[in-house]
């Protein structure tokens, strides 16, 4: 059997439509998904949707509707955004599906040794559906930063869940990179929070109060808090704990997340799987946040960029592009449609594109169309795969560019058209073909990043008769249409 790989985003939680931060989360997993086929691993890559929780409660609410008709909607247009930027994924998961449902209280059953009964007295948000701590409201001032609403108080009969048993191994694993976290510069800030140890979490919610969950087994008056249960669906997906996929793929190979959720990603989760006896995920790549001309994402500043419109003007890959290269992998990164534009006309238009179009107009008229390809190249691309094995995707691009200006210097050296006056067929030949190799190398280079343009530049350097394309692979796109 072929190695496997496995991948998988977070689930973002489904009351509100995606921006382009998921987005690029889902780009980011969807390199590293294609990436890992093309070297031959058989893939599952996962997303999905977060779908219980008093947030959607309380909206269904609002609504008048059924909290399912509105998860069935919301879900969908998650789904959505995945086509929209072609992204590959051959698992979507909903929290609301049987399949996760019913796994989730099969690991419920398996943690139950390190889950207690108890009074929850303290401090929560709605909005984060978070409980605080004490010291954490009060730096605060009682008001939730993220919603800049007071939080609630709570006290309640809940089960908790023996984080505090966790701390030290997992700190361990941390240290030892059999659970690696990337980028590297984002570690000890996680490990400083694990040192202090850490403490036990309420980790469900009486179904009196909220009724949307999943229930905990044997005892209805419960439901498994949306967080806890959330989790689980890493592994509920691969059919955990008899599933052939569970054996085959688990322990995931990267795990995407945004850097909102580390501390349910770096101490909740792998608790979780330290007590049911599985292996912590391999990697775990922490993407920033994308601002845009510098501001926070918000509705109510209108700064909303969706990725459709991007699309509309632009296309998929020069979207994909932009995050991928222009977002730092390590940090937060600004989105801005002058930057954007930018981008596409010198770095996609000029570099690739003229590299592209230059190389077949030459390898039509002076060969005919016909370039013997076999010749392999020798462009060392061991930065470009070191970079994608760190989710440094901006780094990996940076290598294939390298290789595109590269090319652009080595016409411009050579002057095939020159060449051509001098009638020395073989010399002519040797440098159109060496063109026709560094494209297709640069192709299968782009094939996870930028799928669509290296297909279609496979396409033109592996047909018949090479001729430039009838429309060029980025076409001019005029300032005056970008929206302000
Ligand atoms: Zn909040």
């Amino acid at each position: 059997m072929p190695k496997t790989y496995y991948v998988t985003t977070s689930i973002p939680y489904a009351n509100a439509n995606p921006h382009i931060g998921f987005a690029m989360e889902l780009i980011q997993a969807d390199v590293l998904a294609r990436y890992a086929r093309q070297q031959g691993h058989e893939v599952i890559f996962s997303t999905g949707t977060d779908e219980h929780g008093s947030k959607i409660y309380e909206k269904a609410q609002e609504n008048g509707v059924d909290p399912r008709d509105l998860t069935n909607e919301m879900s969908q247009t998650f789904r959505s955004l995945s086509d929209m930027i072609d992204i590959s994924n051959n698992r979507f998961i909903r929290t609301t599906d049987e399949k996760h449902e019913t796994g989730a209280q099969k690991i419920w059953e398996k943690l139950k040794k390190d889950i207690y009964k108890s009074t929850y007295e303290g401090l929560y948000c709605v909005g984060c559906e978070e409980f605080v701590t004490a010291t954490t409201a009060k730096e605060n001032n009682n008001i939730c930063p993220h919603h800049q609403k007071p939080y609630q108080s709570l006290k309640e009969e809940n089960y908790f869940f023996k984080l505090s048993a966790y701390a030290e191994k997992i700190q361990k694993a941390i240290e030892d990179n059999s659970f690696e976290l990337l980028p590297a510069s984002r570690r000890n800030e996680i490990l400083r929070m694990i040192e202090g140890g850490l403490e036990d979490i309420s980790v469900s919610r009486p179904s009196n109060k909220l009724p949307w969950g999943v229930p905990v087994p044997g005892d209805e008056s419960q439901v498994m808090y949306v967080w806890f249960e959330a989790l689980m669906n890493y592994i509920t997906v691969l059919d955990f704990p008899d599933g052939a996929d569970f054996s085959n793929y688990w322990p995931a190979d990267v795990q995407v997340i945004g850097k909102d959720i580390i501390r349910f990603h770096t101490t909740i989760w792998p608790a979780m799987l330290l007590a049911i006896g599985a292996d912590l995920p391999k990697k775990l790549y922490i993407h920033g946040f994308i601002s845009i001309k510098n501001q926070k994402i918000s509705k109510s500043i209108g700064n909303v960029v969706h990725p459709q419109e991007v699309i509309d003007i632009f296309g998929v890959d020069p979207l994909r592009y932009y995050l991928l290269r222009h977002i730092p992998s390590s940090s937060d990164g600004d989105f801005t449609w002058q930057a954007l534009h930018n981008a596409y006309t010198n770095e996609l238009a000029n570099d690739l594109g003229n590299a592209v179009q230059r190389t077949a107009v030459m390898v039509n008229k002076y060969l005919d169309g016909s370039a013997d390809n076999d010749s392999p190249t020798t462009h060392d691309t061991s930065a470009y795969h070191e970079a994608l094995e760190r989710c440094q995707f901006d780094r990996a691009l940076e290598e294939v560019w390298k290789q595109a200006r590269g090319l652009n210097q080595y016409i411009d050296e050579q002057q095939p058209w020159q060449v051509a006056k001098q009638d020395d067929r073989e010399h002519l030949e040797q440098i159109l073909q060496h063109q026709v190799a560094s494209m297709l190398q640069i192709a299968e280079l782009l094939e996870p990043l930028l799928p669509h343009t290296a297909k279609r530049i496979q396409e033109i350097f592996t047909a018949d008769v090479i001729r430039p394309p009838e429309t060029t692979l980025f076409p001019r796109v005029e300032t005056d249409i970008l929206p302000s």
